[in-house]
């Protein structure tokens, strides 16, 4: 499922886009949820105390974490997070706000390395069956007789 959602297309940002270097390093998947969060933050006041009014109640901001349902979810930059740092002059775009397993780099990995040990996964159940196939066929070629001699 991930992979025909990662599969959709994406549209590039503009160079000059605050959001541009997320698009290098996200998977399409995260940065389209991260674009919208990047869209809403516009329409977003944070107070300078990093109180937030919002349909889920009061919120807590911080520069790097907030306590929203989006970030709780999937720890990425909420709209939140997004315009206080904008409010503040600090750069929208920071790499050590997205946990590792949204980044296109560890997506990829996952991806080789799941194909690898499915691969592998299969060999050793084949490889078992074929021992159980040979011990039951060897079992099963001693008559009940022969089983009763050898007792
Ligand atoms: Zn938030």
């Amino acid at each position: 499922m991930l992979d025909s959602i990662n599969c959709q297309p994406v549209k590039q940002p503009c160079d000059d886009d605050a959001m541009h270097p997320y698009f290098a390093i996200l998977t399409p998947y995260t940065y389209r949820l991260l674009s919208e969060q990047f869209r809403s933050s516009a329409n977003t006041v944070v107070a300078d105390t990093g109180i937030v009014n919002s349909h889920e109640g009061q919120l807590v901001v911080g520069n790097e974490a907030c306590c929203c349902r989006f970030y709780n979810t999937l720890r990425l930059p909420c709209r939140h997070i997004l315009s206080l740092r904008q409010d503040k002059g600090l750069p929208v775009y920071d790499e050590a706000l997205v946990p590792k397993r949204w980044k296109r780099s560890t997506w990829r990995q996952a991806s080789i390395v799941h194909g690898r040990d499915t691969a592998t996964a299969t060999v050793s159940i084949m490889q078992s069956r074929t021992q159980v196939a040979t011990v039951l066929s060897a079992a099963r070629s001693i008559s009940r007789n022969q089983q009763w001699q050898m007792k």
